[in-house]
């Protein structure tokens, strides 16, 4: 088991996982929440918003992680790894269990102040995340797109690609970004500081 401030890093600290409704720590700082299909990438873009290599874990396994994780970054900032979506062989109770588990924190959360949707750079938007984004709206919570293992993609097919999603969501700009190159995390930070610098649900 982690204990809390074992992954201490840039202060970026592992706060808390929860792997029910029940289990989600009291929230003080704004929030913002990284969300995506299993194996888009989302933790080894964490790890690389963060500076470091295995604050979240990196696996070939999809869909092992199924509890929220939380990341204090500094006083001010709280990154949220929520348990990645869409993968074919977990069984169906506990894809339900990932339901309940994420719309209880999504809808109730007073300190979340956004999300950032993580879109497969080959793959493009899933019925998922679409499904994802429509939900965010209609609960009134800002999001923003992060198209992952963009350094997969040669040239030609990167502008292809990036156009489809914005076709795809076009009230949302994408940020192309890799965990490997280093490449608009620089420009995540920025949407992620706007996104935490907006009100939260809560009160004030
Ligand atoms: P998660 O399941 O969404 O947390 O995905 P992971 O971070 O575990 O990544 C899944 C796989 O994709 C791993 O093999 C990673 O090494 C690889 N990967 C993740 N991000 C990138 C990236 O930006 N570029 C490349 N080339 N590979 C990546």
């Amino acid at each position: 088991m982690r204990s809390p401030g074992a992954a201490a890093s840039r202060g970026a600290v592992f706060v808390a996982g929860a792997a029910s409704p029940d289990r989600i720590p009291a929230g003080k700082a704004p929030e913002v929440a990284l969300a995506g299909r299993s194996n888009v990438g989302k933790s080894s873009l964490l790890n690389r918003l963060v500076g470091r290599r295995s604050l979240a874990r990196v696996s070939n396994t999809p869909g092992r992680t199924q509890q929220i994780n939380f990341f204090a970054v500094g006083d001010a900032l709280m990154l949220v790894d929520l348990p990645g979506y869409g993968f074919a062989r977990v069984p169906l109770p506990l894809k339900e269990e990932w339901r309940r588990l994420v719309e209880a924190y999504l809808q109730d959360r007073d300190a979340l102040c956004g999300v950032v949707v993580l879109v497969d750079g080959r793959r493009g938007v899933s019925q998922e995340d679409g499904d994802l984004i429509d939900y965010l709206a209609v609960l009134e919570v800002p999001c923003c797109v992060a198209v992952t293992k963009i350094d997969k993609l040669k040239r030609s097919e990167r502008g292809q690609q990036l156009r489809a999603i914005e076709e795809a969501l076009p009230a949302h700009h994408a940020i192309p970004c890799s965990a490997v190159t280093g490449e608009g995390v620089g420009a995540l930070w920025d949407h992620i500081h706007r996104m935490a610098g907006g009100r939260a649900r809560g009160p004030s």
